[in-house]
């Protein structure tokens, strides 16, 4: 009711503004939720009126909408309502999401995502500097687009992320044909940028050292209709030697609990069934509000996954990544009570050697990682637990890789990410003297990966003849389901099925399906449909939707762990 009367209210003054200019421009605010609900494309009009940028308007769409068909007047040629935009991404679980902001906010400043292999008018780097070498590659990129660039002079390049946060104006000496650079505190002036650097013509840069707002204030374009990540922290106040987000996220921040709850139920309400809280260290949650009138609360993290227990319609819950420093005894008592949290635990290992996980000051050591695991079975007997470990890390002896192993057969993960390590510019590790010889690294890690792949394959052969509800995915989850006319889901453990669809059943992507495990592989089960298990839901009606108007989702949120590069989805 309130909504409908300020909409009334915000549809006159909007004409006002557009007949009479600027004088009334603050008329058109609206609560920075309803943003999303906007088409602002159509906003275009009016914005080049009152001189303001689209991003920073608060209005309704029916309210611009009107303004198009009653008021139709020219956008400029420039205007971003013509514009196209290409994201590309690179790094962690946050920069995905990071990405899916970005592209709200160009969205919500007119902008239309370019079609697959079209060349875009601005392209966006969201930049990683965990790789040793992320910046030969960013740069190498930039190379490649400056000729297509000097043939299209209208074109802009945008570099955002923790590469342009860790090489401030670096970025213009070595690529000076970049029009923007944004540091990840500043994902917010993206639209503002590139219209100043087009209006200047002169490239712009923004990079402030602090956080101004949470990413999560600002509009997002989620890439998956049935599922969505949300923000409860940024930042981090570890200091793993090996990492660099510290330096470049900053020091921990915590998003209010109503806030975090507030933005579940609004997407719940637009369809979504599953949410992924983020953040870099989810159960430190609770140590540092943002709003300096909520206390600390350690015991916040569970309360905050009891409270998505409450969420009618809310059918699946997950988090990542927790620390195992931090891992108390609440978390695992929420996660085994509240029915819609999942019973999949990512938590990251790094290394098995006490000594090793001392130098990257990682500060629990193995007995204590082993204590959750055994707990968690104890409480949750099917829950799928994963990890990262890091190989070759300074100064890692046999002796220390052999105990990487050992937890490795104690913990029987489900499935593990494991990198080699490498040398990231701007930690305390790079800096170490014994850094471990390519070749032995390489030897290492092949062994670690083979006992993996073993004890993925023996753990999913544990799941031979059981019955698991999956939530269908996006098509391009299976890789060779277009020649094998399966499908694929995601049970609620995270495991990766492909499956025949029941005969006649029409299943989209956010629908539900019992399925019959049927063989194993390491990376993946084969299930068979039961007969009469398909659940339609609002998402998979979205996703028909979707498909009716032409605009098909896509789901590229692979899994990959925070502060980590991406891996292929398996
Ligand atoms: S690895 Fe994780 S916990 Fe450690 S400093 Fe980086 S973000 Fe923080």
């Amino acid at each position: 009711m309130w909504v409908q009367r300020r909409s009334r209210l915000a549809e006159k003054r909007a004409f006002r503004v557009y007949r009479e200019g600027p004088r009334d421009r603050d008329a058109l605010l609206l609560p920075a939720g309803e943003l999303r609900r906007t088409r602002a494309r159509l906003f275009a009009p009016v914005a080049s009126i009152i001189g303001e940028d689209v991003s920073a308007m608060r209005a309704l769409p029916f309210l611009a909408e009107t303004c198009v068909h009653e008021y139709p007047c020219s956008v400029p040629e420039d205007h971003p309502a013509n514009r196209t935009y290409e994201l590309r991404t690179f790094g962690c679980q946050m920069n995905v999401h990071d990405s899916e902001r970005l592209a709200g906010l160009l969205e919500a400043d007119g902008h239309v995502k370019a079609e697959d292999g079209a060349s875009a008018d601005v392209v966006v780097f969201n930049t990683c500097a965990v790789r040793e070498n992320a910046d030969d590659r960013l740069y190498g990129t930039l190379g490649h687009l400056r000729p297509i660039k000097e043939a299209n002079p209208g074109m802009q390049i945008a570099v955002g992320g923790c590469l342009a946060q860790k090489d401030g104006d670096t970025v213009l000496r070595r690529a000076p044909w970049v029009d923007v650079v944004f540091g990840t505190h500043n994902m917010g002036s993206l639209p503002a940028l590139l219209r100043r650097a087009r209006h200047n013509q002169a490239a712009q840069i923004e990079i402030v050292d602090s956080l101004q707002a949470f990413p999560s204030t600002l509009p997002s374009k989620r890439d998956s209709l049935h599922a969505g990540w949300v923000s409860i922290a940024v930042g981090c106040n570890n200091t793993c030697t090996f990492c660099i987000v510290p330096s470049l996220r900053g020091k921990q921040l915590d998003r209010a609990p109503q806030e975090i709850v507030a933005e579940v139920r609004a997407l719940v309400a637009e369809g979504v069934l599953e949410v992924t809280l983020l953040g870099q260290n989810v159960n430190a949650y609770g140590s540092s509000f943002a709003d300096p009138a909520l206390p600390r609360d350690r015991g916040a993290f569970a309360k905050l996954l009891r409270s998505m227990g409450e969420i009618e319609g809310l059918e699946r819950v997950r988090f990542t990544s927790p620390h195992p420093a931090e891992f108390t005894e609440d978390v695992v008592l929420a996660m085994a009570e509240t029915p819609n949290v999942c019973p999949h635990l990512h938590m990251p290992l790094q290394s098995g050697s006490d000594r090793v996980l001392k130098a990257m000051r990682r500060s629990y050591r193995s007995a204590k990682y082993l204590g959750i695991v055994r707990r968690v079975r104890e409480l949750l007997p099917d829950a799928a637990i994963t990890t990262d470990i890091i190989v070759g890390f300074p100064g890692e002896t046999e002796e220390d890789f052999q105990a990487t192993l050992d937890v490795v057969a104690q913990a029987r993960f489900a499935s593990a990410y494991t990198f080699q390590y490498s040398k990231r510019p701007g930690t305390p590790a790079a800096e170490l003297p014994d850094q471990i010889d390519k070749e032995v690294v390489a030897e290492r890690y092949q062994r670690l990966v083979e006992l993996q792949e073993r004890i993925c394959l023996e753990e999913n052969e544990q799941q031979l003849g059981r019955e698991a509800e999956l939530l269908v995915s996006a098509p391009h989850e299976g890789k060779k389901n277009a020649q094998t006319s399966r499908l694929s889901g995601r049970s609620r453990d995270g495991r990766l099925v492909h499956f025949l669809p029941p005969e006649g059943a029409q299943l989209r992507p956010g629908d539900f399906v019992r399925v019959r495990i049927a063989h194993a592989a390491p990376h993946h089960l084969i299930g068979e449909a039961v007969a009469g298990s398909h659940r339609p839901t609002t998402a998979g009606d979205r996703y028909s939707r979707s498909q009716a108007l032409e605009e098909p989702p896509t789901n590229k949120s692979a899994g990959v762990s925070l502060g980590l590069p991406l891996m292929p989805a398996r």
